[in-house]
């Protein structure tokens, strides 16, 4: 069977002949691989920097952004049958009974650190024609999804920092539910920081939820990404035409802050302009540089004395997936051109060295094994 293998050894990404998976336990799922989604950190994996494939193995299947067709299913699967459109998990439990994360089914937050990933850390992922998964991590989407269903890993980013927002928001009680003040987010405003696929899919999620959202990336006010974002409903500004410390005065006060950078130099630099009771989310994973200055004085007074609040976040499990699909079909029934458009290119297995190593071109690159 054909996959992606990076090989540590001399650092290369190649089709590799996969041993194909065993047939499904009574509880497992077997899928045919449609699209394999490449972001960041496959591109960190590719260049030896992150991850590691699994014990014993000389290469790492890459691929954690799936979306498959299921083909066949154990005897006490339920919920998933042959034909369905899915999406699978990527994290898995360390298995520690001492991980109370884990024990509950919540290896996003797990605090061992021994949980595997599929495709980054000590399990294969799914940049490959076929895969076996148990039906816990399989998330069934609708056939209408077909064609964007491999945006929805890199959607849950959002889904889940939006639903743990919601706690956050549920620390003022006159936004809590029931309050007697209108649901939602009608008269926040939201800051995304970088218009990659993490920031667009992101700022769709803020958009449905009501926020005025402003995207604030390098690229020119006249470019696609500018263009793309006027076109969903979202205020674009360029990076180089405006500094950060001009953006309250242009939207007034930032309740959040959705970094989509992976730029801790950019990111400590926006930390500023969050407003009164703000939230700044860290999403970008950033790689080891020089150390940078920062004006702790000036961030720490804001933080205590605007009740701000920072938090990072990192993988997702079900409820974010399922929000994420819901989204999905939200933001093609709005935006069925600039969902589509997430989806730069498809190019088949054999072009994996330049997808993984060459140039970064267009916004989302996907590995397909559909052809
Ligand atoms: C993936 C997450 C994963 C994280 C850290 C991200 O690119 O989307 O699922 O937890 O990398 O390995």
């Amino acid at each position: 069977m054909r996959a992606v293998g990076f090989f540590p050894a001399d650092g290369t990404v190649r089709v590799v002949d996969h041993p194909a998976p065993s047939r499904p336990g009574e509880t497992e799922v077997r899928l045919r691989i449609l699209d394999v989604g490449v972001c960041g950190t496959d591109r960190e994996i590719a260049h030896g920097e992150y991850g590691s494939g699994p014990d014993g193995s000389p290469y790492l299947v890459l691929g954690h952004e799936s979306l498959g067709e299921v083909i066949e299913v154990g005897a006490k699967v339920t919920g998933v049958g042959p034909g369905d459109l899915a999406v699978t998990m990527v994290r898995r439990p360390c298995g520690d009974p001492a991980c109370p994360a884990c024990a509950v089914g919540r290896p996003d937050f797990c605090v061992t650190g021994k949980f595997t990933e599929r495709g980054i850390k000590g399990r294969h992922g799914f940049m490959t024609e076929e895969i076996v998964d148990d039906q816990r991590y399989v998330i069934v989407l609708p056939a209408s999804l077909r064609s964007i269903g491999v945006l929805l890993e890199p959607l849950t980013i959002a889904e889940k920092a939006l639903i743990e927002r919601q706690d956050v928001v549920d620390r003022l009680p006159w936004r809590r539910p029931g309050s007697g003040r209108p649901a939602g987010h009608a008269s926040d405003t939201a800051v995304v920081l970088g218009a990659g696929p993490v920031g667009l899919l992101g700022a769709m999620a803020l958009l449905v939820r009501g926020y005025r959202t402003c995207i604030y990336s390098r690229e020119p006010a006249d470019s696609p990404e500018g263009a793309w974002a006027r076109s969903v409903g979202a205020e674009y500004v360029c990076g180089r035409d405006v500094p950060l410390p001009e953006l309250p005065g242009r939207l007034g006060n930032i309740d959040l802050v959705y970094e989509a950078t992976g730029s801790a130099d950019l990111a400590f630099q926006a930390l500023p302009v969050l407003g009164v009771n703000g939230v700044f989310i860290l999403t970008g994973v950033p790689a080891q540089k020089r150390p940078i200055e920062v004006d702790a004085d000036q961030v720490m007074r804001d933080l205590v004395l605007k009740n701000q609040l920072v938090y990072g976040t990192v993988n997702a499990v079900r409820d974010a997936f399922e929000a994420g699909v819901a989204d999905l079909v939200e933001f093609q029934r709005r935006w069925p051109a600039a969902v589509g458009a997430i989806v730069t290119g498809r190019s088949p297995p054999e072009a994996c060295h330049d997808v993984l190593l060459g140039e970064r071109s267009g916004i989302k690159q996907v590995i397909s094994f559909d052809t």
